[in-house]
């Protein structure tokens, strides 16, 4: 028999404590180049680029980006998604996965140093595949590589394309390569796409569950609130096209019907091994959304023209709609400075929504890069004066509301707990604001009500203040028997302690 050893399989990964997003990205990074991974490494680098200074996003700080790829996997019917990676991160992913509610098993093949160098882990993994790859259940296994295998260089290239009719997708998805898990869905969306496209190429494929349909439809890109498709889909309907399926999808025919598409609109704008294949085959694609009065209105002359849509069913497309849309802003407006972020890659589009709506929004920062679909949101947002900051650090996102002190900040759960900290209303971007519909006239006054609500709490954060004083802050937090008693003496010696061990590092540093 062969040695199934694969000849780079790199050993070094498993080096000293630095095996994980809490360890040096460089290492990682240099590790699974060695270990054979430098063009899917270099593949990512170009899809999803840090900033020019690389900031907080050489390591993740939101979850681990994982999350994204194994939340598509497990939305999706009949699709078995199994993990292959340090136990401490399945059980971090596994335990978030169900707390979104996954009502699905996570596959897992564990490892140790010894299998993960002899390459017996990828026997594991070979042999869990073909265990899952049952027709009668699945039509794919997605098998994700995270920080380690993928550092140490395991193959999931060498796996079969598919086991008795079963599509098999493996794809790395590190830490130290794919920034945030917004663009980890990308990753499992494009790998899926490309193997789906391949298999249009090569001959017929299964018809969508409800047929195709009649008229041109407009793919759309990005996961969004369920109400939204169908409001889209009632905004198109006077230009003679329909919505057609959500990317990520829900069932792997419905990659079919999304390729299938006249036109793809880019909702969310970070999907860029996901447009890579619609370019492919040769779909237009536009960027934005149908947010507000003005975004209805480009996005809809947008999506005609791509779609070679006669001007003046444009022009009736549009006049079904934004009267009603300016009729629910200025219904529903919205007063107050605030300030917004998150790592979901729709911040723009609600920045938008919440201008036209009256707020004074100052700072908009995404944890996702810019890219040239989201240019038209970006340049709309700056002329009306908005800072927007993409691949934004949670230093940063903070910084914001420390200079604008907005009446409302909306952003990721650190942000949210230093803005009450500091008495300022806040609402979580991803619990809060996804949960509501953002598109045309339903989305127009949607975010009024609960926004409004929250600035006018600001008189109860007050009072709390007032009430607690600093108590349980800084050096008393915690739960104490009796009353906190400080001890700066200790504090000096500390500080005194770590003066020493300092020159006395530097005079080795010097000696050597
Ligand atoms: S897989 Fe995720 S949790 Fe584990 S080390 Fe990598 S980034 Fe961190």
């Amino acid at each position: 028999m062969n040695d199934p050893r694969p000849a780079t399989l790199n050993p070094d990964a498993l080096q000293g404590d630095g095996l994980g997003c809490h360890s040096g990205r460089a290492e990682m990074l240099a590790a699974a180049q060695q270990a054979g991974k430098s063009e899917v490494l270099e593949q990512y680098a170009r899809d999803y680029p840090l900033a020019p200074e690389a900031g907080p996003h050489d390591q993740p700080q939101s979850m681990c980006p994982a999350f994204g790829s194994l939340r598509v996997g497990l939305r999706m019917r009949r699709t078995a998604t199994i993990l292959s990676g340090s136990a401490c991160c399945v059980y971090g992913l596994t335990f978030t996965s169900h707390f979104y509610g996954a009502r699905r098993s996570v596959g897992y093949v564990p490892f140790n140093s010894e299998t993960l160098v002899t390459g017996k882990l990828f026997e594991d993994i070979r042999e869990a595949v073909h265990k899952e790859a049952d027709p009668d259940k699945y039509d794919a296994v997605v098998i994700i590589n995270l920080c380690v295998p993928t550092a140490s260089g395991v193959p999931l290239q060498l796996l079969p394309k598919s086991i008795n009719g079963v599509r098999i997708i493996g794809i790395d998805v590190p830490g130290f390569g794919v920034p945030t898990h917004a663009e980890a869905k990308d990753v499992l969306a494009g790998a899926m796409l490309r193997y789906a496209r391949e298999e249009v190429a090569a001959g017929p494929v299964a018809a969508p569950r409800n047929g195709r349909a009649q008229l041109p439809t407009v793919t759309l890109l990005g996961e969004m609130f369920p109400a939204d498709p169908v409001g889209i889909g009632m905004m198109l309907a006077p230009m003679g096209l329909a919505a057609g399926p959500v990317v990520p999808t829900r069932e792997w025919r419905e990659l079919y019907s999304a390729l299938d598409c006249a036109v793809v609109a880019a909702i969310h704008p970070f999907y860029t091994a996901s447009i890579r294949e619609f370019e492919a085959a040769v779909r237009p694609v536009v960027g934005s959304a149908p947010v507000g009065y003005d975004g209805t209105e480009a996005w809809l002359q947008a999506i005609g023209t791509a779609a070679s849509v006669p001007q003046a069913r444009i022009d009736a497309a549009k006049n079904a709609m934004l009267p009603a849309i300016r009729g629910a802003l200025a219904k529903t407006p919205i007063k107050g400075r605030i300030t917004l972020s998150g790592y979901e890659g729709s911040e723009l589009l609600v920045a938008r929504l919440l201008v036209e709506s009256g707020a004074d929004v100052r700072y908009v920062g995404s944890a996702c890069p810019r890219t040239v679909w989201s240019d038209a949101d970006r340049e709309w947002l700056e002329a009306k004066g908005v800072r927007v900051q993409f691949r934004a650090s949670l230093e940063q996102d903070l910084a914001a509301v420390d200079e604008f002190r907005p009446d409302l900040a909306i952003g990721t759960t650190p942000v949210v707990q230093a803005a009450k900290q500091a008495s300022i209303p806040s609402l979580y971007f991803t619990n809060l604001i996804s949960a509501r519909p953002l598109m045309g006239p339903a989305g127009a006054g949607s975010l009024a009500q609960v926004i409004n609500a929250a600035i006018a709490n600001k008189g109860r954060f007050d009072t709390m203040k007032a009430f607690f004083g600093d108590v349980g802050s800084g050096d008393q937090a915690g739960v104490w028997e009796g009353v906190p008693v400080a001890h700066p003496e200790f504090r000096e010696q500390t500080r005194k302690k770590i003066i020493r061990l300092q020159k006395k590092l530097e005079q080795e540093a010097i000696g050597t």
